[in-house]
């Protein structure tokens, strides 16, 4: 276990106003709210996501009179931590509370240039993809803006500093449990919080949403916050991907692509991920990779092979290296570029689409209940 996990744990929720996932101009409110200047809400920013202070009291350069009405009115609450587990290749991974005895997972991917933290923004996920994890546990529940910054603040105040003297995460990805751009209005603040000066301070370059193809959401993330995107496609065809991705038959790989493209235009064409699980049998043929590169020819594109990582109950296989390799190779010969993503952490099943959390599924929730009830009448 890492130093101070213990004390983070204990911290307990409290009926005052968690101020941690509270945005600059939410707590210019909250300071003019309780008669106090705009410029308290940058200290206080600093103070919670750099200086790593939970307690008011540590907050010296505010007046005394002033800590103590924050500490009657308010709270800095980090989510609770339910178990941290190390891999042998340095990944971490943190089970965190998220009510009703279910939990959400963090996973932070130490590399030598760089620290992922790839971090949850629901309990469980209701679009079901075929082949995750999280998706087959079902959903529960958004989480709320504390929640996901939280698991930031988790992370750096429990990790050392980096050899620069930096935060430990100076990355993060929106690839751990749940669909981002389904819970949009707590994702945004989150973005805020994490390229804002006064809390992590992060480029825009160094953060990445991950979505399976909310077009809508897309098109107003690009207005919003146009960080770093990367795009679940995993088949280059409707039919295939309607049965892998479900979501497709709402918004199908035309719409989804010209929205990518929108995407990118407003960020100087900087490129787009293409997320794509080599499936054994599924999509994994040199005719697929050919249908993919035409699919991307000429755009601003990179892809992402992701090997399927396997969890029980599913049936899908992981493709063969050799399979994999000829794959890249065939779209790199196609004037594409593109990687294999390393399998990080999967003896903890940490890796790509193995976390899962504890869900409640409320619809399988509601059907048993009804069950349960109509078993007593
Ligand atoms: N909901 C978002 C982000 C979370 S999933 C999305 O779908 O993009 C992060 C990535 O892991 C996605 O590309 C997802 O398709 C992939 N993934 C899910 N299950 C997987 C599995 N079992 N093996 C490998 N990758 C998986
Ligand atoms: Fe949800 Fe993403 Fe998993 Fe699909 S891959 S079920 S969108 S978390």
């Amino acid at each position: 276990m890492l130093p101070g996990t213990e004390k983070i744990s204990q911290e307990s929720q409290t009926p005052r106003t968690n101020l941690l996932g509270k945005r600059e101009s939410e707590l210019v409110q909250f300071f003019a709210d309780i008669g106090e200047k705009p410029f308290r809400a940058r200290q206080v920013l600093k103070w919670m996501h750099q200086r790593n202070a939970s307690q008011f009291e540590d907050m010296t350069d505010l007046s005394k009179s002033l800590r103590d009405q924050l500490d009657a009115i308010a709270a800095v609450t980090l989510p609770t931590v339910i178990s941290e587990q190390q891999s042998h290749d340095g990944t971490v991974k943190w089970l965190f509370e998220s009510g009703a005895g279910q939990a959400v997972e963090t996973v932070f991917i130490p590399e030598p240039d760089r620290g992922t933290l790839c971090i949850s923004s629901q309990v469980g996920c209701a679009l079901d993809c075929s082949f995750c994890a999280t998706g087959a546990q079902g959903f529960n529940r958004n989480l709320q803006v504390d929640e996901i910054v939280g698991q930031v603040t988790h992370a750096n105040r429990q990790l050392p500093a980096r050899s620069n003297g930096k935060p430990a995460v100076s990355n993060v990805v929106f690839m751990g449990m749940g669909e981002p751009l389904a819970n949009y209005r707590n994702v945004l603040p989150v973005l805020e919080l994490l390229s804002s000066d006064y809390a992590y301070g992060l480029s825009r370059r160094r953060i990445t949403v991950s979505t399976s193809g909310i077009v809508p959401n897309i098109d107003k993330l690009a207005d919003d916050c146009n960080v770093a995107l990367a795009v679940s496609l995993h088949a280059p065809n409707d039919a295939l991907r309607d049965v892998l991705v479900p979501i497709n038959k709402m918004h199908p790989i035309a719409d989804l692509l010209d929205a990518c493209w929108r995407y990118a235009e407003k960020r100087a064409n900087r490129f787009i991920t293409f997320e794509y699980v080599m499936l054994r049998d599924v999509n994994d043929t040199l005719a697929h990779a050919d249908e993919l590169a035409s699919l991307l020819a000429g755009k601003p594109a990179k892809v992402n092979l992701i090997p399927f990582n396997p969890f029980t109950g599913n049936q899908h296989k992981r493709s063969a290296g050799g399979t994999i390799r000829k794959f890249q190779e065939r779209l790199q010969q196609r004037g594409l570029v593109a990687t294999t993503r390393r399998t990080r952490g999967d003896d903890i099943d940490a890796a790509c689409g193995q976390l899962a959390g504890k869900v409640r599924d409320k619809v399988k929730v509601r059907l048993s209940e009804k069950g349960r009830k109509t078993a007593r009448h």
